[in-house]
């Protein structure tokens, strides 16, 4: 059975270039994404703003781990690294963040 959470439940995020997780963020249940939503975010180890993967459960989880060793995320990882540097917007989320 899952973890039930009264208000808020953390939801994990994987990083769509190296697959480890993200920052977890808190969210209101009831105010949610679909499943497998797209977040840029931070990742602490590519050291880049990335597309991140959110993950609600085990399930979805593994789902994303397979997707990702099989490459699913590659070339989308590949053009987010590239967009980030070609764009100003996310340099500021970088200075902010430092
Ligand atoms: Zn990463």
């Amino acid at each position: 059975m899952p973890r039930r959470v009264r208000a808020f439940e953390s939801h994990d995020f994987y990083c769509i270039n190296c697959g480890k997780k993200g920052i977890p963020i808190s969210r209101k249940s009831g105010h949610q994404h679909g499943a497998f939503h797209r977040k840029a975010m931070y990742c602490p180890y590519c050291k880049h703003t990335i597309n991140h993967i959110e993950c609600r459960n085990q399930e979805e989880k593994e789902q994303f781990i397979n997707d990702f060793l099989a490459g699913k995320y590659k070339e989308e990882a590949e053009l987010g690294l590239l967009w980030e540097k070609e764009h100003p917007r996310y340099q500021n989320i970088l200075k902010e963040l430092k």
